[in-house]
């Protein structure tokens, strides 16, 4: 049956016309079920009878079973949601002074292939649907009983890799009908397909796009993210500058900092090259170790030491706050270690 979910108002449009139902409906199932979030076409009751029931009849309202919830002292909140078709997939909520921030997942698994990451262990499972990212969201706020100010798309999955999906999400997620969140309070983080990212530019919606760089050239990227074998460093900031000069809006560069890896001074030296002309802003995250991937956490005193480099070169940076380290909050580990 067809997902009630992942219907915009003028996909309803479309379907009470060529069910010559009036249009003026497409609003109003619309609130309904993203709105009031109704569970079943029975509760929309000024929504004509015979009407409810041909919808019941052709469309499902997608739901999630929560499967696990853990909680850390800081009071993120991680959550493993099953899905309709028995697929296990993740997102966590964390408490920020603006407000809740949930991370979402845009796909079961991944193919991506980068190395520090469990939520590729086991390849890519299968794309999630806009339904289903928007029922983490709707999942997680009846639950924990809050309102998300600010979903991150930096869960399980690459959602360039799952474009139209995602694309549809965010507008539907931004929809003043239903969660009606600000575009300003979205991100999507990317490592790095650069057809998507020229593509998102084009869109022109002012959602932040965050970029998983995670080394200052490709002779270390290559060795942890797969993606560095089709995309350059010089191809990625090349479609980087291309989004800032469309969009004028800053990227944030992710940059894990792995032991020994990629978190030399002389390497944060590097990095400051290539992005000292770049409209950005640099979020350093220590790697949350994953055991099955064997890279580790820098100590300190280098972490501090990356970041003055870029700090004294002027290169916006910030630090990650660490949220949730004790529930493997990290992408994919809850997942992976519930399979
Ligand atoms: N595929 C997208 C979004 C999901 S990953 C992307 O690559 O951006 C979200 C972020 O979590 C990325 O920056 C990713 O590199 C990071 N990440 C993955 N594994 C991690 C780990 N073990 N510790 C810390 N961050 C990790």
């Amino acid at each position: 049956m067809e997902s009630a979910l992942s219907l915009s108002v003028s996909d309803w449009k479309k379907v009470l016309e060529g069910w010559d139902e009036r249009t003026f409906y497409a609003q109003v199932l619309f609130s309904w079920l993203h709105g009031k979030r109704a569970v079943s076409f029975d509760e929309m009751t000024n929504v004509p009878k015979k009407l409810r029931e041909k919808l019941a009849l052709a469309y499902g309202i997608d739901q999630a079973a929560i499967l696990t919830v853990q909680k850390s002292a800081d009071g993120t909140q991680k959550y493993l949601l099953g899905l309709s078709d028995g697929k296990a997939i993740e997102c966590v909520l964390m408490k920020y002074r603006f407000g809740y921030s949930l991370c979402i997942s845009s796909q079961a698994g991944c193919r991506m292939g980068c190395r520090f990451c469990a939520s590729t262990l086991k390849g890519l499972d299968r794309n999630l649907t806009r339904a289903e990212m928007l029922l983490q969201v709707y999942t997680v706020e009846q639950e924990a009983k809050v309102k998300v100010s600010h979903i991150v798309v930096m869960g399980c999955g690459e959602p360039f890799d799952n474009y139209e999906e995602v694309m549809g999400f965010l507008r539907l997620v931004h929809d003043e009908k239903g969660k009606g969140l600000s575009y300003r309070n979205l991100t999507v983080s990317t490592c790095g397909l650069i057809d998507k990212i020229r593509d998102f530019a084009d869109q022109d919606l002012p959602v932040t796009l965050a970029i998983s760089l995670h080394a200052p050239n490709d002779e270390v990227r290559l060795k942890i993210m797969r993606i560095a074998r089709a995309v350059s460093m010089d191809e990625l900031l090349e479609a980087c500058r291309y989004y800032i000069e469309k969009t004028n809006r800053r990227i944030t560069f992710e940059y894990l900092l792995i032991d020994h890896v990629n978190d030399s001074p002389q390497q944060a030296a590097e990095l400051t090259d290539r992005l000292k002309d770049l409209l950005c802003h640099v979020n350093l995250i220590p790697v949350n170790a994953v055991p099955e991937c064997g890279f580790l956490r820098p100590s300190e005193e280098r972490i501090r030491q990356f970041m003055k480099v870029l700090e004294d070169n002027h290169i916006p940076v910030s630090r990650r706050r660490e949220m949730g380290r004790e529930i493997d909050a990290a992408c994919g580990q809850l997942r992976f270690r519930k399979s």
